[in-house]
């Protein structure tokens, strides 16, 4: 009988199934190396989407994944850090708007809610928006869309499984598994502390390829890093996730607005003693394109520059649940954990304690790589 579940990585994943397995009534130990949402968590669009998933289950795993937010949020009073204002999205070229109806067409053959707006119907949304900045027509809207804020979802998340008895483990990494006889018998800290266990749940988000072959398996991991810059608060309205050609940007509470877009994401840099700068004319040039969208956004100044590194496995689709060949370790590794980690870490923790979810999980197995 599994009782004693250590959680490694209090990001979205980790908060989410360790809230997950003490609802379910087992005992809890959350360990992180750092502190929690320190990680990509910590730094990320955060865009609850299934915007062009691929394939089916890919898409339908996502939808499901957006009702858990909006569930979850309609349930807990000031759940508020879930914000569904929708997205809207327009390109710039003729290329551009050939993939944009692509994708439109292949999300409504789905049952997915998008539609095409103009001009006008975009500036009675977004009534700061520059006209200048927006085509007359085929601007696609995705109504059910949004973002969340992922370190007040982890707070929540979290506070709610120490209620229940976690323990949270903050500053002490995990460096060691004790694996006999196919099973994983316990997890060794940084600190020297051993913990025993009955199963272990691998939610290190990046890290995640370290922790697996600290179990003898080999996780095959793309991770690639991504730049965000963070404005001051500006008195500007923006309401919902906007895709531009040349800025992504959403709001980011009390006023500020949060800019992205993967075009620059090359300018984050990793020197070899693990120090991260990302290039300053890149920045100014994302600032400028959202200046140039929002005019009121003139007086905004950049506050903070982040950079994230996204945990993809190999093959680009989350890995979830169980291992076949060691059945007390599991997997809650994706890209678009924003979007996933509330309805992937419910599914994963009820694996850990014992339910097969190979309905839910299969396309998302360890074993396919
Ligand atoms: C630029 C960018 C944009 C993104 N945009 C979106 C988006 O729009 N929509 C979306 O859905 N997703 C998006 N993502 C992806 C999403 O943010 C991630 O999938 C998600 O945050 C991963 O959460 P996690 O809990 O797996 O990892 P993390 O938040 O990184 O948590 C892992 C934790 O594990 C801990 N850890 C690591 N090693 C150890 C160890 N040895 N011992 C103990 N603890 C350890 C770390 O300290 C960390 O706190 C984006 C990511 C980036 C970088």
């Amino acid at each position: 009988m599994v009782e004693h579940v250590v959680v490694v990585g209090a990001g979205v994943y980790g908060a989410a199934v360790a809230a997950s397995l003490t609802r379910r009534g087992a005992r809890v130990t959350v360990v992180d190396a750092g502190a929690p949402a320190g990680g990509t968590s910590g730094a990320t669009f955060s865009w609850t989407n299934s915007c062009g998933k691929q394939p089916r289950a890919y898409h339908d795993f996502s939808v499901v994944s957006m009702e858990a937010h909006r569930r979850l949020a309609a349930e807990v009073p000031h759940g508020d850090w879930y914000h569904e204002g929708g997205n809207l999205e327009w390109a710039a070229d003729d290329a551009g708007r050939q993939e944009l109806r692509k994708k439109v067409a292949g999300v409504l053959d789905y049952g997915y809610e998008a539609r095409w707006l103009s001009r006008a119907e975009v500036l009675d949304l977004e009534p700061d928006m520059n006209p200048g900045g927006l085509p007359a027509d085929e601007i696609a809207y995705f109504p059910r869309e949004g973002w969340i804020e992922p370190t007040r979802l982890i707070g929540h998340l979290l506070s709610g499984a120490v209620s229940r008895g976690a323990e949270l483990v903050r500053d002490d990494a995990v460096t060691d598994l004790e694996v006999t006889a196919g099973v994983v018998r316990a997890v060794r800290l940084a600190s020297g502390r051993r913990l025993s266990v009955d199963a272990v749940v691998n939610c290190a988000g990046p890290q995640a390829a370290r922790i697996a072959e600290l179990a003898g398996l080999a996780l095959p991991m793309r991770n690639t890093l991504g730049v965000l810059i963070y404005t001051s608060p500006v008195a500007v309205s923006v309401s919902r996730v906007v895709h531009a050609p040349h800025v992504h940007l959403r709001p980011d509470g009390a006023g500020r607005l949060l800019l992205h877009t993967p075009d620059v994401d090359d300018a984050a840099h990793v020197s070899d003693t693990g120090e991260i700068s990302v290039d300053q004319s890149v920045v100014d040039r994302v600032v400028e394109a959202g200046r140039a969208l929002y005019p009121g956004m003139r007086s905004a100044t950049v506050e903070s520059v982040r950079v994230g590194e996204r945990p993809i496995p190999g093959d680009g689709l989350p890995v979830l649940g169980r291992v076949v060949d060691l059945p007390n370790f599991h997997f809650a590794v994706s890209h678009s954990g924003a979007t996933l980690s509330v309805h992937a870490g419910d599914l994963v923790a009820a694996e850990a304690l014992g339910e097969d979810q190979s309905d839910a999980l299969a396309a998302f197995r360890f074993e396919r790589l």
